[in-house]
C-alpha cells in the first residue's frame, strides 16, 4: 500500500495480471513463474562533480527472460524506485507479448533529476551507470538492450552505446545494445516519435471498428473529436501533434508541470511545444485560458482523455469525477488498480498501456534488427521498386494518351507512385500494421469471450498466453 492508501504500481500490476490469469488455464506454478520479477540490480556508484564525490542509485530489472534479449527504456527521475521498476518491467513482458516483439521485459531507472545537472554532468553520470550494467551484461546486444523513457532520449543512447562499444571493442554488433540512439550512432529514422505514432495508429483501429467505438458510447471517425492530453512530453506531444494535425482531433486542454491550458477550438500543439520550450510551462499561452490546477483538467469534457506523463494519475481520488468515454494510456500504468474498477464500472472504454504506448518498442525492434543486418531498411530494393512503377507509369501513360484509351491520370498519382519505399515508410508500415494487429488479437478475446469485459483483461490474456506458451515449448 502507498500513502493513498491504494497498492504500489506493482501490486497494480500484478492485480491487473491476476484479473486475467482468473481466467486462464495456467497451472498455478506457470502462473507464478510468469507474474514474478526475475531479477532487480542495484547499484550505488559515485562520481565525481563540482568538486566532490556525488552518490547516485541506479536499478535495471529483469522481469521475465522467456525471450532474450530482455527490453526496456532507462528511465531518470527523482522518484525512481525497485517497485516502480518491477513494474514497468512486468508491462514490458507483456507489451512485447502483445505486439510480437522477440523480447523479455526489463527496465532500469536512475534516482535523478536530469534538469539540476549540465549536459557534460549528465555524461559522465549516464556513463558510469551504463559502465556498471555492461560489466554485469545487463547492457549488451543478445542480452539486455535498453532504451529511452522518462528523463532520457537520444543523446543518452549515444553516450550508452559508446561505452558499451568502448568496453567491447571486438563486438560487430555492439550499436545493437540499445535503441532509440540518433541515425548517426546507429539509430532508425521515426524511432524518436514512433511512441506518438503508435497512439495514434492504436486510435484509429479502435475508430475502424463500429461496434467498439459505439462501446465507448461515441460514434463516426476521428474527425471533430476531441481529447485532453496529459504530459507534452516526447509521446503526448507527438500523439497530440499527429492526431490534431492529421486526423482532425481537437485537442481541447493541455496538462503540463505547472498547469494546464484550455482552448475549446483546439490548441495548435506545435506552436504550443514552442511555447514551453521557450517560457518553461504552458502559463501565458496566448489564445488560451490557464488553469493552474492542470489534474483538475483530467475531468474536463471530451471524447478522448489521453494521459501521457505517468503513472497513477488517474487513482481512486478522481476516478470518480472522470467524464471522458475513452481513454487511451499512453503513459505506462496511468489509472491505478482501484480507478480501473471505478472507470470499468462507468463504462469507460480504456486502451491499455502495454498496446497504446508500444510503438516504441516497435520501433526499437526494428532498429535492433537493422544493427544486427547491417544495412539500413530500404538499401536494396528502393530503387528496383521505382524502376518496375516507371515501367507501369510508361504504360499508363501510353494507353492514356491520343492514340491510347483516352485515360486522365490523377494529377500527383505519377510522383506518389513512383516513389520507392525510403526507411521511414517502411518504419511506419511496420509500425501501423503491428497496431492494427496486436488491436485485433486483443479485440478478438474481448468480443469472444463472455467473461471478458474490457480490453485490459483481453490485452493481458493474449500476452500471458504467448509468454506462457514459449515456457511450454521451452519444457519449463
Ligand atoms: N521506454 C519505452 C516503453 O516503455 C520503450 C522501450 C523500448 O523501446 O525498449 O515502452
Amino acid at each position: 500500500m502507498n500513502v493513498t492508501g491504494e497498492p504500489s504500481f506493482r501490486e497494480s500490476v500484478d492485480l491487473m495480471f491476476n484479473r486475467a490469469s482468473a481466467l486462464m488455464n495456467l497451472s498455478p506454478g506457470l502462473e507464478q513463474k510468469i507474474r514474478v520479477c526475475n531479477s532487480t540490480y542495484t547499484v550505488r556508484f559515485g562520481v565525481r562533480l563540482r568538486g566532490k564525490i556525488e552518490t547516485f542509485t541506479g536499478y535495471r530489472s529483469v522481469h521475465s527472460e522467456h525471450m532474450e534479449p530482455v527490453k526496456g527504456g532507462i528511465r531518470y527521475a527523482i522518484n525512481v524506485s525497485q517497485d516502480e521498476v518491477e513494474a514497468l518491467a512486468a508491462l514490458m513482458t507483456y507489451k512485447c507479448a502483445l505486439v510480437e516483439t522477440p523480447f523479455g521485459g526489463s527496465k532500469g531507472g536512475l534516482c535523478i533529476d536530469p534538469r539540476a545537472w549540465d549536459e557534460h554532468e549528465l555524461e559522465l553520470i549516464t556513463r558510469r551507470f551504463a559502465y556498471e550494467l555492461i560489466k554485469r551484461d545487463l547492457i549488451h546486444p543478445a542480452q539486455n538492450v535498453p532504451a529511452p523513457d522518462m528523463g532520457t532520449g537520444e543523446r543518452e543512447m549515444a553516450w550508452i552505446v559508446d561505452q558499451y562499444a568502448r568496453m567491447n571493442t571486438t563486438d560487430i554488433n555492439a550499436k545493437a545494445c540499445v535503441t532509440g540512439k540518433p541515425l548517426n550512432s546507429g539509430g532508425i529514422r521515426g524511432r524518436v516519435e514512433a511512441t506518438g505514432r503508435g497512439v495514434q495508429y492504436a486510435l484509429q483501429e479502435f475508430f475502424r471498428h463500429k461496434e467498439d467505438v459505439a462501446l465507448a458510447r461515441l460514434s463516426g471517425t476521428l474527425d471533430g473529436k476531441t481529447a485532453v492530453v496529459q504530459g507534452l512530453g516526447n509521446v503526448g506531444y507527438h500523439a497530440a501533434k499527429f492526431l490534431s494535425e492529421e486526423d482532425g482531433v481537437k485537442i481541447v486542454a493541455a496538462i503540463e508541470r505547472d498547469g494546464a491550458v484550455v482552448d475549446a477550438s483546439g490548441l495548435n500543439i506545435e506552436e504550443l511545444k514552442q511555447w514551453i520550450a521557450a517560457n518553461g510551462g504552458v502559463k501565458g499561452f496566448p489564445g488560451a485560458q490557464y488553469v493552474e490546477d492542470g489534474a483538475s483538467l483530467l475531468e474536463h469534457d471530451c471524447d478522448i482523455l489521453i494521459p501521457a506523463a505517468m503513472e497513477g494519475v488517474i487513482h481512486k481520488g478522481n476516478a470518480d469525477r472522470i467524464r471522458a468515454p475513452l481513454i487511451i494510456e499512453a503513459a505506462n500504468g496511468p489509472i491505478t488498480f482501484g480507478a480501473d474498477e471505478i472507470l470499468r464500472a462507468k463504462g469507460i472504454v480504456i486502451i491499455p498501456d502495454m498496446y497504446a504506448n508500444a510503438g516504441g518498442v516497435t520501433v526499437s525492434y526494428f532498429e535492433w534488427v537493422k544493427n544486427l543486418s547491417h544495412i539500413r531498411f530500404g538499401r536494396m530494393q528502393r530503387r528496383a521498386e521505382e524502376a518496375r512503377s516507371r515501367l507501369l507509369v510508361a504504360e499508363l501513360e501510353r494507353l492514356s494518351g491520343d492514340e491510347g484509351l483516352g485515360w486522365e491520370l490523377k494529377p500527383n498519382f505519377k510522383d506518389k507512385f513512383l516513389t520507392g519505399s525510403d526507411e521511414l515508410a517502411l518504419v511506419r508500415s511496420g509500425l501501423d500494421d503491428t497496431m492494427r494487429t496486436a488491436y485485433q488479437s486483443m479485440r478478438e478475446v474481448w468480443h469472444g469471450r463472455n467473461d471478458v469485459t474490457d480490453l485490459r483483461v483481453a490485452a493481458y490474456i493474449v500476452a500471458i498466453s504467448r509468454v506462457a506458451e514459449t515456457y511450454r515449448s521451452k519444457g519449463l
